[in-house]
């Protein structure tokens, strides 16, 4: 079998490798001049940037093999997650129901009385949406303080036209004997959730880990500044913008779905397609020259619910490594997040505003000015599990599939809940692994079940 994997980021890359290692024959084509898509990222006078801050975080073993083959030990920095959430103009450790103690008392007061009440009216029947899920499981306190602004901000659109299915174990369900041992002990809890703990390459920032893996790969079998513009799925054929035609019998693509179905021609799947919700992001990165200001000293990253905030996160990006800034510089990332087609500033006006809200926050000086700004848009930023989406994935995956497409990764299948780059990788194996011997493809297929294993 000729397979053509469309995409070099992270599930190309996985779908290559498996290929790769089985001995079949494969070519990759890639429409931008490096690897690894949204996980790529960029060498900017001295300041490296990613596409948002991107922290590693493996529930897989064969993930983990990949990487420690070609990224030796000594080339990580090892991290543990310092996460905040400002909020009422103070800094308050994540996850946030277990560090109330940092709120005033009358809303110390609400978080409890809430989650106290949610726990006796539990619930055995499904939440019929995200907001639903949010009330039932958070109650009232918890919910109006933070997980209702926070969500509405980095979905840019309501919860309530998310579906609760995809949810899992990312979001700490509170404990409120846990709530109220850290109300009293005066003790902050911060190690809750699956990524606590995370790893770092030294230099080249998350894209060098891509550009590993991807120099471990055959170079004469993948093309780069090579974007698909038709796929031919009556001949089995994709064609480039230069005309070039390569013809496959099975084709990976790991594209965002909804512009693979556009290039195949199929009408139906381009209707339903059409329903998909996504949001975009515009990443602003700062540069600074001097000391770290004080707020921003023993944080990697934060949390952003309040409206007077244009961002939903900030990352430390100096921190994860210090190779991401020239000598005496820091960097911040600031994240924003809106839908297509939505009301948004010119580039300009983002940054300014960015600069305004970190200096609200103290996380620049009032006198300080970047010496560096970089701005990167991804269009194709979140996928939402929007109310609508399973069934929407349940037409046009199969009716891909009859014409020998495989959609996988973040947009290829458009599940958030398997949508980091341990994921996606996987998700290009398992792929490849079905193809070639029938083996599951559990990430696709069994969220939940993955997001459990550790
Ligand atoms: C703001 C943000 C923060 C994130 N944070 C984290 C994090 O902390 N941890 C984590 O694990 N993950 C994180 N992610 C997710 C991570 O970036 C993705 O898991 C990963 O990049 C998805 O890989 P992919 O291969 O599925 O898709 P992509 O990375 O989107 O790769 C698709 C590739 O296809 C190429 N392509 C598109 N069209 C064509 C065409 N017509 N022809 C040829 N090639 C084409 C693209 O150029 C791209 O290289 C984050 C993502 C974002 C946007």
């Amino acid at each position: 079998m000729r397979f053509v994997i469309l995409g070099a980021g992270p599930a190309g890359l996985g779908a290559a490798w498996a290929l790769q290692q089985s001995g079949a024959s494969w070519t990759l084509l890639e429409k931008n001049d490096r690897p690894g898509g949204l996980a790529a990222s960029f060498v900017v006078d001295g300041f490296t940037w990613d596409i948002g801050g991107h922290i590693l975080f493996s529930h897989y073993p064969a993930f983990d093999q990949v990487l420690d083959g070609v990224i030796p030990r000594d080339e990580w920095h090892n991290h543990e997650r310092r996460a905040f959430i400002r909020m009422h103009d103070a800094w308050i450790p994540y996850p946030f129901q277990y560090n109330i103690r940092h709120l005033p008392s009358d809303e110390q007061r609400q978080c409890l009385e809430g989650v106290s009440e949610a726990n006796s009216n539990r619930r055995a029947d499904l939440p019929a949406n995200f907001e639903e899920w949010i009330y039932r499981s958070m109650g009232k306190g918890v919910s109006d303080l933070f997980m209702m602004p926070y969500n509405r901000k980095v979905w840019a659109g309501p919860p309530s036209e998310m579906s609760a299915q995809w949810v899992g174990d990312r979001v700490a369900v509170p404990d409120l004997a846990r709530m109220m041992r850290h109300l009293t002990t005066s003790k902050d809890d911060v190690s809750w959730g699956p990524n606590n703990l995370f790893r770092f390459p030294k230099s080249g920032g998350t894209g060098f880990i891509w550009r590993r893996v991807t120099d471990a790969l055959p170079p004469e079998r993948m093309l780069f500044n090579a974007p698909v513009v038709t796929i031919g799925a009556d001949r089995r054929a994709v064609v480039t913008n230069d005309g070039r035609s390569f013809p496959y019998d099975v084709l990976i693509s790991t594209i965002p779905i909804d512009q693979a179905v556009g290039m195949t021609g199929l009408d139906r799947g381009m209707r339903a397609a059409r329903g998909l919700v996504r949001t975009s992001t515009w990443v602003v990165g700062l540069g600074l020259r001097g000391p770290l200001p004080h707020a921003a000293r023993e944080k990697c990253w934060m949390y952003f619910p309040e409206s007077e905030y244009p961002f939903y996160r900030v990352t430390v990006f100096s921190h994860y490594s210090p190779r991401n800034a020239p000598e005496g510089c820091y960097s911040l990332m600031a994240e924003v997040a809106f839908r297509p087609g939505g009301c948004l500033p010119g580039r300009d006006a983002l940054v300014q505003a960015c600069v305004q809200g970190l200096r609200r926050c103290g996380l620049l000086d009032e006198e300080a000015e970047p010496i560096h700004v970089w701005t990167h848009m991804a269009e194709y930023g979140y996928p939402v599990p929007s109310l609508g989406r399973d069934a929407i994935l349940d037409e046009v995956l199969p009716a891909l599939e009859k014409l020998g497409i495989y959609s996988r990764g973040r947009f290829g299948a458009w599940k958030y809940e398997v949508g980091n780059m341990d994921h996606t990788f996987m998700q290009g194996m398992e792929i490849a692994g079905r193809l070639l011997t029938g083996t599951a493809e559990d990430t696709l297929l069994r969220p939940e079940w993955v997001n459990r294993q550790r």
